[in-house]
C-alpha cells in the first residue's frame, strides 16, 4: 500500500492539525475555525484513503504477473457454499461417467490468484493439483465461451504442462469448457478422454450443458446467500439441499421442502399446484393437511379458485387481495360459533422458462400470518424454485445423457449398469432375473427398400411396444442397432415366457404404416435365466443372444429359452 505525495502531505497537516487542538483546545476564532475545518477536512480524507486503499489492495490481491488479461475472471466466493458445491459437483461427475466410465472429469477453480487454477475434487487423478493460466491453451479455453477440444497430438509443451511429461500414445484428448460466475471466468471443467473415438458430439453437448448447470448452480448459490433469512433459517436450507437427491421425483422434494417450511413458519395446509395447457386449469400436484378438497391430481379452473388466484394476479396473494376476490370464502368454511378464522398467504413460483406453480399456505386460527412470516415464506419458496429449476435441468440431462436417442429407450451402458445393480439386488434378496435379447427379422430391407426414416419409426414403434409390456420395474433397453433387451426382475423363464410370446405376437401383428406404405415385421426373443443358467453377467447376455440366434435360423419369429446344450 503506497503513500502517495498528496496524502503524504493531508495526512501530516491533519495531524498537525489535531496536535495543535489537543494543545490549544480553545484558540479563538479565526485560527481555532481554520484549525477545525482542516481537522475534519484531513479525517475525511484519511477515511476516503482508507477505504480506496482497501478497495486497492482487495483487486491487488490478485496476481496478474503471468501477462494475461485478468479483467474476464474472477473468484467465487467459496467458503459458504463449499460443501454444497461438492455435492453437486458429484452429482455432475455422475452423470459423465454415466456417458462413459473412462471419462475422467474434473472441476478447476480459482482459489485467490488467477495466474494458478486449484483442482477442487480430492481424490487420485490424472491432472494436477493445479494449472497455471499462462499455458496458452488455458488461457484460450478460459477466455472462449463454448466447448473446446484439445487433441495431445496437435499440442507439444503446452500439454505436457497440464499431465506431465509422460509418454503419449496421441490418441488424448480433453474437452474444457470455462465455467462462468457472473458473465467472468472462475474456472475450468475439464474431462479428459484416453482414446478420442470414445468422444462424440452429444457428450460434447452434454458436457456443454454441464457447465452451464455448474455455472447457474453457482449464481443461485450466491443469490441464497443473499436471500433475506437468518443465519439459521439459511443453514436449514443449505443441509436442506445437501441432502436433496435430485433424482427424486418432484412431490418428493415439495414433501421435504414443505416440512422444513412449517419448521419455522407453521400452518394447516400447504397445497402446491402448477398451471396446465393455456393457463386456464391447473391441477393440484402435493397437498399437506386434512382438508378433503384439496387431494392430488385434483383439476381446477384457475379463475374460480383461491388456488389459482397467484396465477390470475400474476403474484402473491394474501388475506387482503383473497378477501376482494374470495369474500365468501371465509364466511363459507365458518361453522356457526365456531366459526373458523382462515389466514392464507400465496405465492407464484416460475420454474425454468415454462412451468408455474402457485403455492398456498392457510392458517386456521386466530393467528393470521404476519409481515415477518410471509417475507419468510416468500424467501424460502424463492429458494424452492431455484431447486426445482436445478432438479429439471439435472433431470433433463440425466436423461439425455442415460437414454437413447431414438427410442427413449435406456442406451447400452447404462444398461448395462442397470444390469449390474438389479443382479446385486437378486443375489441380495435370493431372486431370479430373466434376461430377454430381441433382434428385428430381416430388418436391413426395410432400411434397403422404404428408406432409413422408415426403418427409425419401425425402431420406435418396437421400443414403444416393448414397453407397454412390460412392468415399470423391468429394465427396457436398446442394446444396438435394432437389438433390444429387457431384465425382468424376481422373474423365472416360465412367468416370462408369456410375456416374451405376447411381445413376439404383438409385433408380428402390428400393422407398420408410414406415408402410406405398409410392412410387416417380426422379431426374435432369446431368454436366459439368473442364476440358474450362470451367474455371470457377461454370460447370462451371451446366452441369451446365444437362443435368440438359433430361434434367428429356424426361421425367426418366435421365442426361445437357453438350453446349454444348444
Ligand atoms: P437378421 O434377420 O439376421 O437379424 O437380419 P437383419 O437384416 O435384421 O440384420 P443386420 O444386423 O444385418 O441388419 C441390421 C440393420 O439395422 C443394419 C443397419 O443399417 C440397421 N440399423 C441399425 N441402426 C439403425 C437405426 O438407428 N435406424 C435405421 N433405420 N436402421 C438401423
Ligand atoms: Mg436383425
Ligand atoms: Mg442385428
Amino acid at each position: 500500500m503506497k503513500l502517495s505525495i498528496k496524502t503524504g502531505i493531508i495526512y501530516s497537516l491533519s495531524c498537525l492539525a489535531v496536535l495543535l487542538l489537543v494543545l490549544y483546545p480553545s484558540l479563538d476564532a479565526p485560527y481555532g475555525h481554520i484549525l477545525r475545518i482542516l481537522v475534519i477536512f484531513g479525517v475525511a480524507w484519511l477515511i476516503y484513503f482508507y477505504f480506496t486503499s482497501l478497495g486497492q489492495f482487495n483487486n491487488t490481491k490478485v496476481d496478474s504477473s503471468n501477462g494475461n488479461d485478468t479483467s474476464q475472471y474472477a473468484i467465487f466466493p467459496k467458503p459458504h457454499v463449499d460443501e454444497l458445491f461438492q455435492e453437486i459437483q458429484s452429482m455432475v461427475f455422475s452423470i459423465v461417467q454415466s456417458l462413459n466410465d473412462s471419462y475422467q472429469p474434473e472441476v478447476f477453480l480459482f482459489e485467490d490468484q488467477f495466474d494458478t487454477l486449484v483442482r477442487q475434487k480430492d481424490s487420485k487423478s490424472i491432472f494436477s493439483d493445479t494449472i497455471l493460466t499462462n499455458n496458452l491453451l488455458i488461457n484460450t479455453i478460459l477466455t472462449s465461451t463454448g466447448p473446446q477440444t484439445i487433441y495431445q497430438k496437435d499440442c507439444g509443451a503446452e500439454w505436457d504442462e497440464i499431465f506431465g511429461d509422460k509418454t503419449w500414445r496421441g490418441s488424448e484428448c480433453f474437452l474444457a469448457n470455462p465455467i462462468r460466475f457472473n458473465d467472468k471466468s472462475i474456472g475450468l471443467f475439464i474431462i479428459y478422454i484416453d482414446h478420442f473415438n470414445a468422444l462424440d458430439n452429444k457428450s460434447l453437448i452434454i458436457t456443454s450443458q454441464l457447465s452451464s448447470l455448474l455455472t447457474k448452480n453457482l449464481e443461485n448459490l450466491d443469490s441464497l446467500d443473499h436471500q433475506a433469512l437468518g443465519n439459521y433459517k439459511k443453514e436449514s436450507i443449505l443441509t436442506f439441499i445437501s441432502n436433496l437427491n435430485f433424482q427424486d421425483a418432484e412431490t418428493d422434494i415439495y414433501r421435504q421442502f414443505s416440512s422444513l417450511v412449517n419448521k419455522f413458519v407453521p400452518s394447516d395446509q400447504i397445497i402446491i399446484s402448477s398451471a396446465t395447457s393455456f393457463f386456464t386449469q391447473g391441477v393440484i400436484m402435493w397437498s399437506k393437511g386434512d382438508d378433503p378438497n384439496y387431494i392430488e391430481g385434483k383439476k381446477f379452473n384457475l379463475n374460480e379458485s383461491l388456488l389459482g388466484l397467484p396465477m390470475m394476479v400474476n403474484g402473491g396473494i394474501n388475506d387482503d387481495i383473497l378477501l376482494k376476490k374470495f369474500p365468501t370464502f371465509i364466511p363459507a368454511s365458518g361453522d356457526g360459533d365456531s366459526m373458523i378464522n382462515h389466514s392464507v398467504v400465496g405465492l407464484l413460483l416460475k420454474i425454468g422458462e415454462e412451468k408455474l406453480i402457485s403455492v398456498i399456505l392457510e392458517r386456521k386460527s386466530k393467528r393470521k400470518f404476519s409481515l415477518k412470516e410471509r417475507d419468510s415464506i416468500k424467501s424460502f419458496f424463492q429458494i424452492l424454485s431455484t431447486i426445482m429449476n436445478w432438479q429439471q435441468e439435472y433431470q433433463q440431462i440425466y436423461l439425455n445423457a442415460t437414454q437413447d436417442g431414438l427410442t427413449g429407450l435406456l442406451n447400452h451402458k447404462t444398461f448395462m449398469d442397470r444390469f449390474d445393480e438389479e443382479i446385486q439386488r437378486a443375489k441380495r434378496f435370493n431372486h431370479d432375473l430373466v434376461m430377454l435379447m430381441f433382434d428385428l427379422d430381416k430388418f436391413k430391407r426395410i432400411n434397403d427398400t422404404l428408406g432409413h426414416p422408415y426403418g427409425d419409426y419401425v425402431i420406435q414403434t418396437v421400443s414403444q411396444i416393448l414397453k407397454d409390456n412390460v412392468r415399470l420395474i423391468d429394465a427396457v433397453a436398446r442394446y444396438g442397432g435394432e437389438e433390444f433387451v429387457i431384465i425382468l426382475v424376481n422373474t423365472n423363464i416360465d412367468m416370462a415366457m408369456p410375456v416374451a410370446t405376447r411381445i413376439v405376437q404383438n409385433i408380428a401383428e402390428y400393422p407398420f404404416s408410414m406415408d402410406e406404405k405398409d410392412v410387416k415385421m417380426t422379431i426374435s426373443c432369446g431368454m436366459s435365466e439368473y442364476p440358474t443358467h450362470s451367474e455371470n453377467i457377461r454370460e447370462v447376455i451371451d446366452y441369451a443372444d446365444q437362443a435368440m440366434y438359433s430361434g434367428k435360423k429356424l426361421g425367426g419369429n418366435s421365442v426361445t429359452v437357453f438350453e446349454s446344450n444348444n
